[in-house]
């Protein structure tokens, strides 16, 4: 079906340029953090897709800001999403995310995140699955049970481990590089569901990150990981698509920002992107 809309840009033409896309964060895979360690799944698809090392992410470069642009498609100035940890009393975002605008085109939706505090994104009535998993591999695990019966036309998936034992143990600790090659086991599991269930010609991949992070001696001196700032270390993150209509073999020159993320999801799905979105879709990267 395509539907050409009179008013707007030449990308706002709702045509429906893949059935599924899943976007999967890996948090603090900051664009060096991932590209330094040990993730065959990820840099294969990073060398077959189109990629970069280097897309941006918002200052702060912190969790739940960030993500919160990265699925709404604006700045912390318009989500106004400036905490970090669960709050519920705070409900979700005020702006619309992808799974809002999905939803109200008839799409179905799932998230399957590793940290509560994701339920700040999950306006009611958008995510019609919403799973919080202990870690990669059980989020990995509860998808590929669900995936086949689901069929999410969008689905966001989120694996925290790389944060936590960054913050713990440092960045480019034996510790961080055991979560990078956890998460990275567990996005070969995803990988599998998705093609084990039919859907693999019909989709697009897009993996990124929310930041990525330094090292700082602590109080006790020990060193440790942590991440906010607007230094290349912070706020450089990956950005692959891999999939259908992809370009192959391609490195994106173009700046990439992480509102972009948002815009992508829903130019590939056929849904229109608000005037209200500083996101825009990457083109470029497709065919
Ligand atoms: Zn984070
Ligand atoms: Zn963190």
């Amino acid at each position: 079906m395509v539907t050409i809309f009179l008013a707007g840009n030449s990308w706002s033409a709702a045509e429906r340029r893949a059935e599924h896309v899943f976007i999967i964060s890996f948090d603090q895979g900051g664009g060096e953090i991932i590209r330094n360690r040990p993730a065959p799944e990820f840099k294969k698809m990073f060398a077959e897709g189109a990629a970069t090392w280097q897309a941006y992410t918002i200052v702060p470069s912190i969790t739940l800001p960030s993500h919160a642009s990265m699925l709404t498609g604006v700045g912390i100035q318009a989500h106004q999403v400036d905490w970090n940890d669960y709050q519920p009393e705070r409900g979700t975002v005020s702006v619309p995310t992808v799974f809002s605008l999905a939803k109200k085109q008839g799409l179905a939706t799932a998230m399957f995140v590793g940290k509560e505090k994701f339920k700040h994104l999950a306006v009611s009535g958008s995510v019609d699955e919403f799973f919080v998993g202990a870690h990669a591999g059980a989020i990995a695990a509860e998808f590929a049970q669900k995936i086949g019966a689901l069929k999410p036309a969008l689905c966001f998936i989120h694996f925290a481990e790389i944060d936590h034992t960054g913050h713990r143990h440092g960045i480019g600790s034996p510790e961080q590089n055991q979560a990078v090659a956890d998460c990275d086991a567990a996005l070969t599991v995803i990988r599998e569901a998705v093609n084990k269930s039919g859907l693999e010609n019909a989709s697009v991949f897009i993996l990124t990150a929310d930041h990525g992070g330094h090292n700082i001696t602590n109080k006790e001196g020990k060193t440790v990981g942590t991440h906010g700032n607007s230094t290349h270390a912070d706020v450089d993150i990956p950005w692959v698509a891999w999939g259908r209509g992809v370009k192959k073999n391609l490195t994106i020159s173009a700046p990439v920002l992480t509102y972009d993320t948002a815009a992508t999801a829903l130019w590939l799905l056929g849904v229109p992107i608000p005037e209200s979105f500083w996101g825009r879709p990457v083109i470029s990267a497709f065919e």
